[in-house]
This record gives structure tokens, sequence and C-alpha cells, in this order.
């Protein structure tokens, strides 16, 4: 099965699709974690990549896909995968070309995710931001979910729960 899990920084995507993908005994795919090891690269595109993140901006749509579809043909993805991260923009969700089964939209307020944020105390988190990538998130990923929805399958999840409850609302509605 290939999914895709999305929602707002700070909803507990990453989280989940660890969980999910051991459950299933598929891979996970962490859209961010690529980008960030990419970014490390002495090259115009690592500085590309590593000014959009700081910035809490959505790093190239057109790079990200091609670096996606690469690590999506290799091997270990091939039983299936939770895509973590990705499709962010319409134009992603429209142009991936490996098929997707199932998106789980992982649904939590803006108070919490801020809240979950400065919690984690990251040097990267600071308001200012948080508050920028709550933005971006509404603008540019929250048009996708109608773009799941109207295929037929998009999964929306309460995310404000224990993760215990949240993963199994998720197993139980992607059966
Ligand atoms: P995340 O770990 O999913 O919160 O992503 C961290 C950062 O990586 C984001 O704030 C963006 O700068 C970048 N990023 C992650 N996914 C994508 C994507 N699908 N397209 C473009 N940029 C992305």
């Amino acid at each position: 099965m290939n999914i895709v899990i999305m929602g707002p920084v700070g909803s507990g995507k990453s989280t989940q699709a660890q969980l999910i993908a051991r459950e299933l005994g598929i891979s996970t795919l962490n859209t961010g974690d690529l980008l960030y090891f990419k970014s490390k690269e002495d090259s115009d595109i690592g500085q590309l990549i590593s000014s959009a993140m700081r910035a809490g901006e959505i790093v190239d749509e057109g790079l990200t896909l091609d670096l996606i579809e690469k690590h999506l043909r290799e091997k270990e993805h091939q039983k299936g995968f939770v895509l973590d991260g990705f499709p962010r923009t319409i134009w992603q969700a429209e142009n991936l070309k490996i098929p997707i089964n199932k998106a789980i939209y992982l649904a939590t307020s803006d108070a919490v995710n801020t809240k979950r944020l400065l919690n984690r105390g990251r040097s990267d988190a600071t308001l200012m931001v948080i508050e920028k990538r709550l933005k971006v998130y509404h603008r540019e990923t929250q048009p996708i979910l109608s773009f799941y929805r109207k295929k037929g399958i998009l999964i929306e999840i309460n995310g404000e729960r224990d993760v215990d409850e949240i993963l199994d609302d998720i197993l139980e509605k992607i059966k």
C-alpha cells in the first residue's frame, strides 16, 4: 500500500508515519530529512535548499518532486511506503507519477501545533519560523486535501489525542 501522510508542522505526522510503516511492514520516506541531507551538499542546490528550509518556505517544488520520485523507485519502497511531507503543494500532488492508495490527514489546530513545537525546544523552532511554516501550510498544502478527497482516498484523523489512540484509528480506517 502506498500512503501519504499529511498534516501541519507539529501534527505528529512523522511519529505516526513510523508507527504505521512498522505495523504494515512497509517503508517510510521523510521529505524533510531527505532535503536536510541534500542541503548539506556544498553546491548551489545545497544552498538553495538550506535557505528555503531555514526560512520555513517550501523548497523548489520540481527539485523536491524529482528527489522523491528517484527515492521511491528504490527497492526498499516497492512493497509500499508511507510518504511523509510530500506532496506539499497541489502541483506536487498532481505531478507525482507513483500512484497513491491512501492519504491520511492528521487534523490539529494551530494552537496545539505551536505549543508542541515550542515544547520541543529546538533551535529552528522559533515562534516566527513556526508561524511562517503554519501560514505556508494553510496556503499551499491544505488545498491538497480536496484533491485527495475528490479521488475518494482521503482519511481524516483527529490528531489531538494520544499517539496510540491516533494509530489505532488510522489502522482501523485504512483497512
Ligand atoms: P518537515 O520535516 O516535513 O516539516 O519539512 C521541513 C522543511 O522541508 C519544510 O519546512 C520545507 O522547507 C521543506 N519541505 C518538506 N517537504 C517539502 C516538499 N514536499 N516540497 C518542498 N519543500 C519541502
